[in-house]
């Protein structure tokens, strides 16, 4: 409930000056959807999954992070910073940060030689973001791509979202968008005319195993995937299975799983996501806990029987993994 709240009060304010939370914009990815695609990434999400590979795209404000191993403790970002946020360590290893002090100035970030300030997130207007998502029209164009907006939680800015996608759509290119639908459903039914394809994670269907592992119950998740699929846009859904060991991968939740997703008229595709590592540095950077620092990723033979299992309970549906179908 506090982050439905807090989304509320960000959303208000990013809205009356057209300006996204961007965390990063990347070009032709081929594993976002269709084709080449431009990937609109955006800072803010109500969810903490303790896998979370992305811990830089969960708050909303800009951030920045510090790559210990990567400085040589010359002190020119001590020197830079005019807040005196910064400070040498007694050995001289390593830069003591005194969040209270800071303003995010980002000199630091500028000064330092070896890059290892790093900045996470840029304000961007919707002008901004659709000038650099439209110099890549030639590549949908021929592979049949576009844009998928991701996060983060991409509905966390939603009517800046609304923006981006329906001036997109008004210059002809195809849209996606990647989200937990863990928002109002106010927030969200105005985007669905402007949506292709709809990718929605399900993450685990008991709601108090659910609230243990992402932070929030799948209640208003659930409703909302059987709401898109009630309403009469024309657009597709594809339901992502995060595979996390322990978490999610009993045969009972993918049972039920699949049970939920033979209701849905609208889904084309079941895809799974195996858990991996990727990311683990960013929350050293960040200096926060990693949550899962002994959890194994599955192993090939596993993922495929896990894939295997789910796609014998819902055989009409194609169930994906890394690019194959099973
Ligand atoms: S400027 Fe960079 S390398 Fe130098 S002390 Fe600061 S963080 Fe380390
Ligand atoms: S962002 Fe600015 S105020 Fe904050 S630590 Fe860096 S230089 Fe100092």
């Amino acid at each position: 409930m506090i982050f439905l709240m807090n989304y509320h009060i960000f959303n208000d304010r990013r809205d009356t000056k057209a300006v996204g939370s961007v965390l990063r914009i990347e070009r032709t990815s081929i594993h976002d959807g269709e084709g080449l695609r431009t990937v609109l990434f955006l800072k803010g999400c109500p969810l903490r999954c303790r896998w979370c590979s992305t811990p830089e795209s969960q708050e909303p404000a800009l951030q920045k992070g510090y790559a210990r191993d990567r400085c040589l403790g010359c002190g020119i970002c001590v020197r830079a910073c005019p807040q005196g946020a910064l400070s040498m360590s007694e050995d001289g290893q390593r830069i003591i940060f005194n969040s209270s002090k800071c303003k995010n100035c980002f000199a630091c970030v500028r000064k330092c030689p070896q890059r290892a300030w790093k900045k996470y997130g840029s304000l961007m207007s919707v002008q901004e973001v659709v000038r650099e998502i439209s110099k890549d029209e030639v590549f949908y164009f021929h592979s049949g791509g576009g844009l998928t907006v991701s996060g983060g939680e991409p509905l966390y800015q939603s009517d800046f979202v609304l923006e981006v996608i329906r001036e997109c759509r008004a210059l002809g290119i195809h849209t996606a968008m990647e989200t937990s639908l863990y928002a109002p459903w106010e927030n969200i039914k105005k985007i669905l005319p402007w949506i292709n394809v709809l990718y929605v994670d399900i993450k685990q269907m008991d709601r108090t195993l659910h609230k243990n592992w992402v932070g929030v119950e799948n209640t208003l998740i659930l409703d909302n995937i059987l709401k898109v699929d009630k309403s009469s846009n024309p657009l597709e859904i594809i339901v992502r299975i995060p595979l996390i060991p322990g978490a999610n991968d009993s045969d009972a939740n993918l049972i039920a799983t699949a049970l939920f997703c033979k209701s849905l008229k609208k889904l084309i595709e079941i895809e799974i996501l195996p858990y991996h590592r990727l990311g683990v540095e960013t929350y050293k950077n960040l200096d926060t806990s990693y949550q899962l620092k002994e959890l194994v990723p599955p192993s090939q033979e596993r993922i495929l029987e896990r894939a295997d299992f789910l796609s014998g309970q819902i055989p009409n549906v194609s169930v994906r993994v890394g690019g194959e179908i099973y």
